[in-house]
């Protein structure tokens, strides 16, 4: 959390000073909203989730006088809203596996998102609560990445099956690792996939293919398809979004380098107009840098 807080700043400095010189100690003015409109947008907070947050407090105004502590709470609250409508209409709030089923976890998302170093720090937290777990290395795309992802195993002792010949076929090696995990009762399968959007097409029918054998080999699995996004990049993170939810439905999506000059805002654009849960938040490069996602915590850190 401290780590988060301190991720945040950049994104705070810019947004609670700002928001305090817009404010002020007089009650809120029309004005004053439109100001903290164009800082939401400015902090990437998207259109969307804007004026969600806005409508709210504009109402508001209308039917009283509001200060500016009294504003911020509401805007609190508002954001919170926000962030936990989608996990609200998910069955869990916190991700976990279920300890009487095989779960599948598929990590998708563009090259340098972080989508590898989370994948290892998720088998480490898995490990750590409790959990078998095994990893499936289906980026079989970039020649690094198999070995990127065993040393991420060996952390955490956890076993990889892998395909080290470049371009194998991502969802036989997916098929491996169910066998083996259906062959040793493991908890979770944790699958690293390729990550070339510009060749959206082979990505989809690979995905399509993983799938698949998913459904063929463990239909009884609890698969989450969760998009992994680096919260640096901003709109970006959202635009990614709505791309890979064309290709397959995701399920949850992982926020990373919060802690870095983050752009903390883009989990509200994600929530609100992709409609997906955050479900876990990274904040550094170390293998315990991966937290649970919790929507009173982010947004108390981000305007705290
Ligand atoms: P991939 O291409 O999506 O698999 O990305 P990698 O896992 O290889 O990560 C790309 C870079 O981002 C590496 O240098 C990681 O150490 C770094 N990285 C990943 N997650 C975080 C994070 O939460 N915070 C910071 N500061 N760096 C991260």
């Amino acid at each position: 959390l401290t780590r988060l807080r301190r991720g945040l700043q950049k994104t705070r400095q810019g947004l609670v000073s700002q928001l305090l010189d817009i404010l002020g100690d007089d009650p809120l003015t029309p004005e004053a909203v439109n100001d903290l409109e164009t800082l939401l947008l400015k902090a990437d907070v998207g259109v969307n989730a804007t004026d969600k947050v806005l409508s709210v407090l504009r109402q508001r105004m209308n039917e009283e006088i509001i200060d500016p502590t009294e504003g911020i709470q509401i805007l609190k609250n508002e954001l919170k809203n926000l962030l936990e409508e989608p996990i609200r209409e998910s069955s869990q709030k916190v991700l976990t596996p279920d300890k009487n089923r095989l779960n599948i976890w598929l990590l998708v998302g563009v090259n340098g998102v972080g989508k590898t170093t989370t994948l290892g720090k998720l088998a480490n937290l898995a490990v750590r609560s409790g959990y078998t777990v095994l990893i499936a290395a289906a980026d079989t795309f970039r020649a690094a990445a198999v070995q990127q992802i065993e040393v991420w195993g060996q952390r955490s002792h956890v076993p990889i099956i892998a395909n080290p010949s470049v371009n194998a076929d991502p969802a036989a090696v997916v098929f491996d690792a169910l066998n083996a995990a259906k062959a040793k009762g493991t908890n979770l399968v944790l699958v690293d996939t390729a990550g070339r959007l510009q060749t959206k097409h082979n990505l989809m029918e690979e995905l399509a293919k993983i799938r698949r054998v998913i459904d063929r080999l463990a239909p009884n699995a609890v698969v989450e398809s969760l998009l992994v996004l680096d919260a640096s990049q901003g709109q970006n993170g959202l635009y990614q979004a709505m791309a890979f939810a064309k290709t397959i439905p995701l399920t949850g999506v992982i926020l990373t380098k919060l802690d870095g000059s983050a752009r903390g805002g883009v989990a509200l654009a994600v929530a609100s107009e992709a409609k997906l849960p955050i479900r876990f938040i990274g904040a550094g490069e170390g293998i315990r840098d991966l937290h649970p996602f919790s929507s009173f915590e982010f947004v108390e850190a981000l305007l705290a």
